[in-house]
């Protein structure tokens, strides 16, 4: 028997975070007397910030360690997983990890008995509004929490390791024990808060996994590539390659309309037009050329193009100007400035609606937790309407 557990995290943000929750579940289930080992894709030095990327861990009870290798160890992907944690809940939006493998379904991989456990401060009704329907049950447990994000090599020690060791504990204790858990966390002198927090996150899920049934979820919108299995190749070196769909965004933005990027983002960007200045910045800033400029001289955001890095939101000189929102509180891509050309008031309103009356912000580097101020107060702009008619 093998279980197998992914761990979706985004890339550099999370890859340290990933890397020892996986390493962690190899050497407990190690000290049950189980054969386990780790891998993972993109295991090198992501360079892309936010994107989804997959550890993968397989554990055995009974298969010796070379049969384990060779079942599990050759394969860049699962066909299916026991636990699929995710470490940041914006990826039920989908992930894209490969440019041509299209956009995944979070529960891709969840097995008929398996689990999808996510890190989270939404209800489970919540996330399932994001995530594609299956054909089989499947159970889905959340952790509370927020996304642990932190810089290249950084590791953000913030419990949430221990808590998600804990947590696969409650969903799956045949992949390891709470005890097993916790004995390691208190090995080497560790401090005794490290087993407390993952005893806490086991109770907490424990009353947190619920049934999916068939059908529960959306329907998956995107399409998903026909890739050729390894025997489909045909002999000699010429393997056909995906096409290219470079296209020039109208400021002449190099884009690949093959791989937007629209599921990298942890947060977007909400801008006022009212209050913008056009001072240029967020244009010519963001480095993934995601301002549209407009014929009026303002700056359209290409949502789909946008990796939320918030480069935009940290230059943009006007107080509440643009505002890093979560992404689960968008629906679509749609164009902003459309939306502020339609209806100012309307859009406004929305924008308003969509950032809220808090301003969260991560310490990405170090520290720990998110810090959380109420929002700044903005004097009333005129609408682009009321300026055209004054
Ligand atoms: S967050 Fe702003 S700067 Fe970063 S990619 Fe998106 S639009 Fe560009
Ligand atoms: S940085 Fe801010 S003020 Fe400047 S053009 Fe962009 S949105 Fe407008």
């Amino acid at each position: 028997m093998i279980k197998r557990v992914e761990i979706n995290y985004r890339g550099i943000y999370q890859k340290t975070l990933a890397r020892r929750i996986g390493s962690d579940l190899v050497l407990i289930a190690s000290r049950l007397g189980k054969v386990a080992f780790s891998n993972g894709r993109y295991s090198d030095a992501p360079e892309r910030d936010g994107i989804p990327c997959k550890y993968f861990v397989f554990v055995s009870p009974d298969l010796p360690e070379e049969e384990l290798e060779a079942e599990c160890g050759a394969k860049l992907d699962i066909d299916v997983a026991d636990v699929s944690i995710v470490l940041d809940d914006t990826m039920v939006k989908g992930v894209e990890p490969w440019a041509w493998h299209g956009v995944r379904p979070i529960n891709e991989k969840v097995s008929a008995d398996g689990c999808l456990l996510v890190v989270t401060r939404r209800e489970p009704t919540q996330l399932l509004a994001f995530i594609a329907a299956k054909p089989h049950p499947y159970r889905l447990a959340t952790l509370e929490g927020d996304a642990s994000l932190s810089g290249l090599w950084v590791f953000k020690d913030d419990l949430t390791h221990e808590r998600v060791l804990g947590a696969v504990a409650a969903v799956d204790p045949g992949i390891v024990t709470i005890d097993a858990v916790a004995d390691y966390l208190a090995d080497e002198g560790r401090e005794p808060r490290r087993a407390e927090a993952a005893r806490t996150a086991h109770a907490a899920t424990v009353q947190r996994i619920r049934p999916v049934a068939p059908d529960a979820g959306i329907s998956w919108t995107y399409a998903i590539p026909e890739l050729p299995a390894w025997d489909a190749f045909g002999e000699g070196v010429a393997v056909p390659g995906v096409e290219r769909r470079s296209e020039l965004g109208p400021g002449g933005q190099a884009r690949n309309a093959g791989f937007p990027r629209g599921t990298t983002k942890t947060e977007r960007p909400v801008v006022r037009f009212d209050l913008c200045t056009r001072c240029t910045l967020c244009w010519l800033e963001c480095p993934d050329g995601c301002f549209d400029p407009t014929a009026d001289e303002y700056y359209d955001v290409a949502y789909a193009y946008c990796t939320g890095c918030g480069k935009c939101a940290a230059v943009c000189p006007v107080k509440e100007c643009i505002v890093m929102v979560d992404e689960l509180r968008f629906e679509d891509t749609a164009s902003p400035w459309a939306a502020y050309r339609r209806d100012p008031a309307a859009y406004l309103a929305w924008a308003e609606g969509k950032k809220g009356p808090e301003r969260r912000s991560y310490a990405h580097i170090t520290g720990t937790g998110v810090e959380v101020r109420p929002a700044p107060a903005v004097r009333a702009r005129r609408t682009r309407k009321e300026v055209a008619t004054r």
